[in-house]
């Protein structure tokens, strides 16, 4: 790569890249015993790969559940205001225009999302609650069964047939009046069909990957995949399920997953939702780690994209691999805004 080219690369980047899940607030919530670690830990890979928005999501652990999971929710969006408000570098929002008008300060934006309402337990009322602490990204579940729905398994087949809890309902009716994003990732199949028929607008996957590449009921299927473009809708391409061998856990198979979306339903369905954990994941026990491969399945992370200051070695895969710098700007940047500008 030539100079010139690390000079498109900085002006496909120039906007910020937006990243529709990250699993910020656990790691926060983890570490409330130490000061300014969104400054410390995140901001310089953040600012090296050139990030502009995230999706923070608050994910409840298992020794949490249940009695705990209200408060452990609290404490972790309470530490993210916390850790915001120790400098001027990110900006909570609510909203498009604050999102913007973040970016115009340089900032970076920070949407707060659940995945899995486990926070919520089965009252409804407390969605009125977290909405008006910020909440504006709801995914219903993870893996596990809760009070909403069940979640997709990491395996071909097998996930509950059952869809939506009544509970379950009543919450994806009540976000869209309110204007809350109901993110698909997670779901399970039956699941995934009611929320397409129970909602009207554009649908959102926050972070998953093709079942083309890795089939697993937590991946979309092809037909999955049409329906989100049939609504409109943008697929954030996950970076820690592109294959099921850690040999083919490249980013060129990354790429692969842009384009089979890009293949079925256009350039304007792909966008990012790196879900990057490894930090999470390194710093566990080898007995947790092990806990969560036989729950779900082992992680595997690509190894030129493993956290937000690799983001640029995507791009210029892109380029190489002949992407046009408008069909750049879209994956990075412009689909996820256009959603965020249509539903906030
Ligand atoms: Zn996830």
């Amino acid at each position: 790569m030539n100079d010139r080219s690390e000079d498109r690369i900085n002006r496909l980047h120039a906007h910020g890249i937006v990243d529709l899940h990250f699993d910020l607030p656990m790691d926060l919530y983890e570490k409330r015993n130490r000061a300014d670690v969104l400054r410390t830990d995140f901001l310089p890979e953040l600012r090296a790969g050139g990030i502009g928005v995230i999706a923070a999501a608050i994910y409840i652990e298992e020794q949490y559940l249940a009695d705990s999971a209200l408060r452990v929710g609290l404490d972790q969006i309470a530490r993210l205001y916390a850790e915001v408000e120790q400098g001027n570098e990110f900006a909570i929002c609510r909203t498009h225009n604050e999102i913007v008008a973040a970016r115009k300060a340089g900032q970076i934006a920070l949407l707060i999302a659940l995945e899995g309402v486990e926070p919520l337990g089965d009252d409804l009322d407390l969605l009125r609650v977290f909405y008006g602490l910020g909440v504006r990204l709801i995914g219903l579940t993870h893996a596990r069964p809760n009070a909403a729905g069940s979640g997709g398994i990491f395996a071909p087949r097998g996930s509950s047939p059952k869809g939506l809890t009544p509970f379950g309902r009543q919450l994806v009716r009540e976000c869209e009046r309110l204007g809350v994003i109901v993110d698909l990732a997670h779901i399970n199949p039956a699941g995934f069909e009611e929320v397409v028929s129970l909602t009207t607008k554009p649908l959102v996957v926050s972070h998953t990957n093709s079942r083309r590449f890795y089939d697993i009921e937590r991946n979309l299927s092809d037909e999955q995949i049409k329906m989100i473009g049939q609504r409109r809708g943008v697929i954030g391409v996950n970076s820690v399920l592109v294959s099921p061998r850690e040999e083919e856990t490249t980013l060129d198979r990354y790429i692969d997953h842009i384009e089979h979306v890009a293949g079925l339903i256009g350039i304007d369905g792909v966008g990012i939702g790196f879900d990057f954990f490894e930090f999470i994941y390194a710093a566990w026990p080898e007995e947790k780690r092990q806990s969560l491969a036989a729950k779900l399945a082992p992680p595997h992370f690509i190894p030129e994209l493993r956290n937000h200051s690799h983001a640029p070695n995507l791009t210029r895969r892109l380029i190489e691999r002949g992407f046009s710098d408008e069909q750049i700007e879209k994956i990075l940047f412009g689909n996820w805004m256009r959603i965020l500008r249509e539903l906030l």
